[in-house]
Formats: structure tokens, C-alpha cells, sequence
């Protein structure tokens, strides 16, 4: 068996499948696979911060028992849920002191990846080849027989196989190689709210190396104008990782001296307070291609021997942060297909992929349902059923404020846990109807420890003064 992309999607496949083929080879377009956590050309999304959720984290420890240990071995943290986080959601701050129910890692994305690459490259059956583009594939419309591979001296050559995973990620070229072929069209869907992301390492300030909330300001989508987000991360080697991103119109600029200005210029200034009480370690990256991308692939005719996952599938506006996720629980679901059909069954690509699709859609529900209400969205105005189910998740959220079974459910969801539908069953619905049971808060729940760093004379002042485009 072969998988396209030594990426998460590629290594977490290659778990996923090892036990039920002789070899899995894993070919990889980068010349080196870093065998630390360490940058690498081809995941220039890197740069930016990564929230992992439970329900992806959660997955990943079921294909590979021990990462997560990993993980905090290195230096990641296990960031408790709703304790560990300081969220303003459009209808207000969320409590912290309800019990915890969930959970997320913070740490880098090169240390979530290496970690889950050292334990899959150990698979004695597994090995990766660096250095290897894949530019198409083999076969015809009923079956996939192969790949052509180009190595680094140019040379191309023909890799047989009897299963192709394709986990070349967002740019993955799969919908043409298929046609090459004579396979089906697929059907592609786009909405694009034109995010552009902008993200900065900071030294956290003395004291706030651990166990520090993350910090998440998103936007209010209700509003008719650009959505603006800031989120902090606590990640290893006690740094923060600062995301920060606008919608059309919106959008941060690459500018050290206007990252601040435009942390301030969200819906709250929390996270533009804390930045001017850190020092910048790292210069500021931009990211741009962060369009919602769904390749039906489970709808289609597909040849027998291939499978895409991944963001070569389902790509996802980042600032909802389940691309790792979804990718991970597709994994778990090839797993459980596999273990109860052989893998040369007629049929088992086009079952794959249906299961796949699975945690892939809820994500994308959850992504576009949001961002067609932003303004100059690309991919069609929000339906009617968008605004019933975009004020129904108002509502929930003002529920949650003051109703902890409500919070349970909504964390679920938004962890990837389970499925949206426990949205709507009975007891939410009613929870809903009631809405909250407790007054809004008027500012974030801070711990006197959270407080003191903030009531500290600040290193810089947050850039009040420039304006930036798209204000
Ligand atoms: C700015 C930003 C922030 C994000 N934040 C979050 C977050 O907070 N939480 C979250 O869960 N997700 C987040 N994501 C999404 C996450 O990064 C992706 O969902 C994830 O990387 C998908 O993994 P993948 O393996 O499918 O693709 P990738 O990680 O892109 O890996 C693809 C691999 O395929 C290789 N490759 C590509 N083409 C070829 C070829 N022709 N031949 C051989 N190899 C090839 C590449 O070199 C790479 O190694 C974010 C994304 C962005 C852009």
C-alpha cells in the first residue's frame, strides 16, 4: 500500500492501516522529514498556532497508544475545558468554574506531528521515502494500480500498489490525476470568507509559562462586517503562539508594528493586553489559502485501490480548528473499516470514503455555517436554514452562559467528540427554549494569577494609535 504525503493525514492513514497490509510505503515531496520538532518547507501552516481537540487528540492516542504521553514529554500541555479557556463567544464570556469535561493540547504543530511520525515511522512495516513528488496516478476508471513518482534527481517512475491513500493535503491534485485516467469528475464545493491569518511566537511573561488558558476572542459572524479573531496558545518551551485573522476586508497585515494594533481592534482587547506584556520572539506569518474546500469523493464513482484524506479532501477555514481533527477521526473510521473488511473487497475505497466524509461534513457544517454570513463571502448567501441554525447556535451560546449540561454538549461538538445532531435532541432543546440560567459576565473569569500578569506595568504600548487597512 501507498500514501501520498508524510503529513498527519499520511502518517496517521499508515497507522491506521498497518495491520491489515504486508507494507505501507509513505512517499513525501519534502526532501526531510525532521526527526525533532522542527519546521519543514511543505507545512508553512506551521507558522501559525494549532489548537488540537480532544476529539482529535482522542483519536490519534487510539491509532498510536502513547502519543499523547509524547506530547507532554516534550513539553505540550493538557489544557483543561472549560477551565482552561477564556473564550468571548458572540453572546458573552463563558464560565470557567463549571467542572471539566474536555480537554486540548497545546503545543506547536511540528511537535503534535513529529511526535505522531517517530511512533508511526517505528511501525516495523512502515517506511517513508523523502524526496518523492507524486504527479499522478496509474490505473484506469475501475482500478487504481499505482502512482508516478518524481525523485529529486528528476527521474520518474512507476510505484505498483494495490491501495493508494491520498493525504497530499489542501493543494492535492487528485480531482485531475482522476480524470487522467478516466475516472469520474468530482463534485467540488468552495465557500471562502477570504480569512487571512497572521501569527506570532511570544516569550510568555514570567509566571504565565504553564498552565495558562488559551485566550479566544473570534468574531461575532452576526454582524455585518469583517470577522476579526486573536487567539493565544500556551505551546512548549514556554511561549505563546498568537493567531490572529480578519475575513474579507478584515484582514491583518504582515506588519510587526500593526500585529498588536490589530489584536486591539477585536471584539475585546484581552488578548492586545497580555501581547504588550510579552516579548515577540519570532517574526510575524501570513497565511492566505484558508478557503472551505470539499471534494466529494464520497459521492462520486471511484476507481477500487483509492482513498483521499485529509485536507486533500475536506479543507477547512482554520479559525474553527478541526482540519487536524477531522483528519484524525477519518483515520480512526478507515481503522474500524478495516478491521472488519478486507482491504482488496470490491467496494472498500467507495466505504471508506463514505466514512470518512463523516467527521469531515460536520466539520464543514459547522465551518460554512459560519462564514457565509461574513461579508463578500465567496460560494453562495447563507440559506434559510443558515439563519435558523446560525440563531439557534446563538441561542445555545447564550444558554451555555449559565447551563452546564448545555456547555457539555456545545464542547462535545466543538472537540469533535460527537457528532452536531446531540444539538438538537431533546434536552438541549428544551435547555434552549428555557435559555441561561445565570446573569452575563461582564468581563473574563480570571484567576488572581491570570489577573496579576495583566495588572503589570506594560512592556509596550499596544499600538492604539495606526490604523490598518479594512478598518
Ligand atoms: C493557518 C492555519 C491554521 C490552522 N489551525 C488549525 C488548528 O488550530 N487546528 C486544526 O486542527 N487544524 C488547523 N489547521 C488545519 C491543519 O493544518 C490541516 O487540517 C492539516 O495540516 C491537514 O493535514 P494533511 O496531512 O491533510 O495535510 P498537510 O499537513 O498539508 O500535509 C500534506 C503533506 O503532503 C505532502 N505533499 C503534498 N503534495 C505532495 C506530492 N505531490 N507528493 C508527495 N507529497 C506531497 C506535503 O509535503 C505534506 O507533507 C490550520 C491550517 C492553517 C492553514
Amino acid at each position: 500500500m501507498v500514501v501520498l504525503g508524510g503529513g498527519l493525514a499520511g502518517t496517521l492513514a499508515a497507522a491506521a492501516l498497518a495491520p491489515h497490509v504486508r507494507e505501507v510505503l509513505v512517499l513525501e515531496h519534502d526532501s526531510v522529514l525532521p526527526e525533532a520538532p522542527a519546521p519543514r518547507p511543505r507545512l508553512p501552516q506551521a507558522a501559525h498556532a494549532h489548537i488540537l481537540w480532544a476529539g482529535g487528540a482522542d483519536a490519534m492516542e487510539e491509532l498510536l497508544p502513547g502519543v499523547t504521553a509524547e506530547w507532554l514529554a516534550a513539553g505540550a500541555h493538557r489544557i483543561p475545558i472549560p477551565n482552561g479557556m477564556v473564550s468571548f463567544s458572540p453572546a458573552g464570556w463563558y464560565r470557567r468554574s463549571w467542572p471539566d469535561t474536555h480537554y486540548l493540547i497545546g503545543a506547536s504543530r511540528n511537535l503534535i506531528d513529529w511526535a505522531v511520525r517517530a511512533r508511526v515511522l517505528r511501525l516495523p512495516n512502515v517506511r517513508v521515502q523523502t524526496g518523492s513528488k507524486v504527479c499522478g496516478l496509474e490505473g484506469d476508471a475501475a482500478r487504481v494500480l499505482g502512482v508516478v513518482v518524481r525523485d529529486a534527481q528528476d527521474e520518474r517512475r512507476l510505484v505498483a500498489a494495490d491501495l493508494v491513500v491520498d493525504a497530499t493535503g489542501r493543494g492535492s491534485r487528485s480531482t485531475r490525476w482522476l480524470r487522467d485516467i478516466g475516472g469520474p469528475e468530482v463534485r467540488e464545493t468552495v465557500v471562502d470568507a477570504g480569512v487571512r491569518y497572521a501569527s506570532r511566537r511570544y516569550r510568555a511573561p514570567e509566571g504565565a509559562e504553564t498552565n495558562w488558558p488559551v485566550i479566544h476572542i473570534p468574531a461575532d459572524p452576526r454582524q455585518d462586517r469583517p470577522g476579526l479573531f486573536a487567539t493565544i496558545i500556551s505551546i512548549e518551551n514556554g511561549q505563546w503562539h498568537v493567531s490572529l485573522s480578519g475575513t474579507r476586508g478584515g484582514e491583518p497585515s504582515a506588519g510587526e508594528d500593526l500585529f498588536e494594533v490589530f489584536a486591539r481592534r477585536v471584539r475585546h482587547p484581552l488578548v492586545a493586553e497580555l501581547l504588550a506584556r510579552a516579548e515577540p520572539v519570532s517574526e510575524v506569518s501570513v497565511f492566505t489559502r484558508t478557503a472551505n474546500r470539499r471534494r466529494h469523493f464520497e459521492q462520486a464513482a471511484l476507481p477500487e485501490g483509492f482513498i483521499v484524506l485529509g485536507d486533500a479532501a475536506t479543507s477547512l477555514n482554520p479559525v474553527y480548528g478541526h482540519g487536524m481533527s477531522a483528519a484524525a477521526r477519518g483515520a480512526v473510521a478507515l481503522r474500524d473499516l478495516a478491521r472488519r473488511t478486507s482491504l482488496l473487497s470490491p467496494g472498500f475505497s467507495s466505504k471508506a470514503q463514505r466514512a470518512i466524509a463523516r467527521p469531515a461534513a460536520a466539520a464543514w457544517t459547522l465551518a460554512v455555517g459560519q462564514d457565509r454570513f461574513y461579508p463578500g463571502a465567496v460560494g453562495g448567501k447563507p440559506s434559510l436554514v443558515d439563519r435558523l441554525g446560525a440563531r439557534y447556535v446563538h441561542r445555545l451560546n447564550h444558554t451555555a452562559i449559565g447551563n452546564a449540561m448545555v456547555v457539555r454538549r456545545l464542547t462535545d461538538v466543538m472537540t469533535m467528540r460527537r457528532p452536531a445532531h446531540i444539538l438538537g435532541l431533546p434536552d438541549v432543546l428544551l435547555a434552549a427554549l428555557l435559555g441561561s440560567r445565570m446573569p452575563l459576565l461582564d468581563g473574563p473569569e480570571l484567576m488572581p494569577r491570570e489577573q496579576e500578569v495583566l495588572d503589570r506595568p506594560p512592556l509596550r504600548s499596544a499600538g492604539a494609535s495606526a490604523a490598518e487597512p479594512g478598518k
